[in-house]
């Protein structure tokens, strides 16, 4: 197939993606080159059932045989040479559209105090035993039929239930992650849990902590999460397994936390309406999670959450520390969390200042931040944010401005020039004002302008 290597700077654009059947017929060629028993596995079996789109291929193979297959495989799709994961047993091969895993068959046993197992090979059926859910047990040959050695995984499919191959308990003992992509399947599929599941995740909530689960895994299942189609389902589940409290401290304490007046929930119960109300940004929907979490703490006897805006984004950012967001997003969502009140205040007379000014403190997150406000105001007791097409409007009109109104054309030097200081903090007051002031239009935004007035009102 000879594919042209990274070092060939004219091929810039992604090659074409192997279509699923050609990639089978790689498989099938590799596997009875050696004479390897192997199958695909899990999640792609899986989506394609249910007609989702599942680019990265699973395959199992039996007596040892992975990286043989894996190196076969790379060699007749003229990829490069597999990535060997040796902790893992595993190996991948990237082809173009898919990233390929080989693992050989083999059961694992846990110490309790860790999730690193104990790994030997072992039969197919031992295999699929110590998978997650018998929806991800199914099989897939290289011809393309469909598999179900457990006997569960094709009637809970059609059900569209979660549930554990083995005792639930044991499942979740062994890797307590697994209670979490319990809900995080049930959030993507659409899928019920067991009724087993949840008793057992209440048992087993403690385990999901460090050390016997990372934060890395924890956070990359809650991205998941928030992500999906149903995140108010996920949210609801996380409480009702008793996960909420050591994963989001900070929402579950907005349980039972009442509030009236614009309000039909109470915080926790709005929080996730605001969550299921936004678009699937990350982003948004973090800053949605997050947003009256300082609410708690600022509960007034009347009613009130005076500051909850401000201590909720330094909560939000302590929480995202511990999970180990990004920093950039940590502040992005800080920052939605403060201001997320700005445009849910919004009112007609507004002046054209108080909106640049709004556009200005939002910056790039202006989007994200009316999309959060939407859906505050949607999930309130007064579910009108039509007002905010008009404050969109406005802002689309501020932002457009040419030249921009959204700052002082003038720097630093030309201030303490002008008003003959040296440098210091007066400096800076005294371009501050001056950026109000053209914010508010009393000066307009061209330097001549701004330096004439510099000049005219020494009491600045
Ligand atoms: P997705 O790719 O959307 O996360 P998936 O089902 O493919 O879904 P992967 O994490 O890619 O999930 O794992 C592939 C397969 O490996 C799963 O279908 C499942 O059979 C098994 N598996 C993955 N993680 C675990 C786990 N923590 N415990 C048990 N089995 C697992
Ligand atoms: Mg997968």
């Amino acid at each position: 197939m000879g594919r042209m290597g990274a070092e060939d700077p004219s091929r810039t654009f992604p090659a074409e993606s192997l279509a699923d059947d050609e990639v089978r017929g790689l498989l099938k060629q590799a596997a009875t080159e050696l004479g390897a028993r192997a199958w695909i596995v899990g999640g792609y079996v899986r989506d394609r059932l249910l007609g989702r789109p599942h680019p990265d291929i699973d395959v199992v193979v039996e007596v040892g045989l992975g990286f043989d297959l894996a190196q076969r495989f790379a060699q007749l799709a003229g990829a490069g040479q597999p990535v060997i994961f040796e902790r893992f047993g595993t190996a991948q091969v990237t082809v173009p559209g898919h990233l390929v895993e080989f693992v050989s068959a083999r059961a694992e046993s846990y110490a309790s105090d860790s999730r690193k197992p104990e790994v030997r090979p072992a039969t197919l059926e031992d295999d699929l035993r110590r998978r997650d859910f018998t929806v991800n047990t199914l099989l897939m040959d290289f011809d393309g039929n469909v598999h179900d050695p457990l006997g569960r995984g094709l009637a809970d499919l059609d059900a569209r239930v979660l549930r554990t191959p083995a005792d639930p308990i044991q499942t979740f003992s062994d890797d307590p992650l697994r209670m979490l992509r319990a809900i995080r399947f049930a959030a993507q599929l659409g899928f019920d849990l067991a009724p087993e599941l949840l008793p057992a995740m209440r048992q087993m909530k403690d385990r999901l902590s460090s050390p016997v689960v990372s934060v890395e895994r924890v956070t990359d299942e809650l991205r998941k999460i928030l992500v999906s189609e149903r995140p108010r389902l996920a949210l609801e589940l996380l409480d009702q397994g008793g996960l909420i409290e050591g994963i989001l401290p900070e929402v579950a304490a907005c349980k039972g936390v009442k509030q009236g007046g614009y309000h039909t929930h109470d915080v926790f119960g709005h929080t996730l309406l605001v969550v299921a109300t936004t678009p699937p940004d990350v982003l948004v929907r973090l800053a949605a999670l997050f947003h009256d979490v300082g609410k708690p703490a600022t509960a007034g006897a009347d009613g009130t959450f005076v500051g909850h805006d401000v201590v909720g984004a330094d909560l939000a950012a302590k929480a995202l520390e511990r999970l180990r967001f990004p920093q950039k997003e940590i502040e992005a969502v800080a920052h939605l969390v403060r201001l997320h009140l700005r445009p849910v205040f919004y009112s007609s007379e507004w002046t054209d200042g108080a909106v640049r000014r709004l556009a200005r403190d939002a910056g790039p997150l202006l989007r994200q931040l009316m999309e959060l406000a939407r859906a505050d105001i949607a999930a309130s007791a007064y579910p009108h944010p039509e007002k905010l097409d008009e404050l969109q409007a406005r802002l689309d009109a501020v932002l457009s401005e040419q030249p921009s109104r959204l700052e002082a054309p003038v720097n630093g030097e030309d201030v303490m020039r002008v008003r003959g200081i040296a440098p210091g903090p007066e400096v800076g007051r005294v371009k501050q004002r001056l950026t109000e002031l053209v914010l508010d239009g009393v000066i307009e935004p061209t330097r001549d302008a701004v330096l004439a007035y510099l000049e005219t009102h020494p009491d600045l």
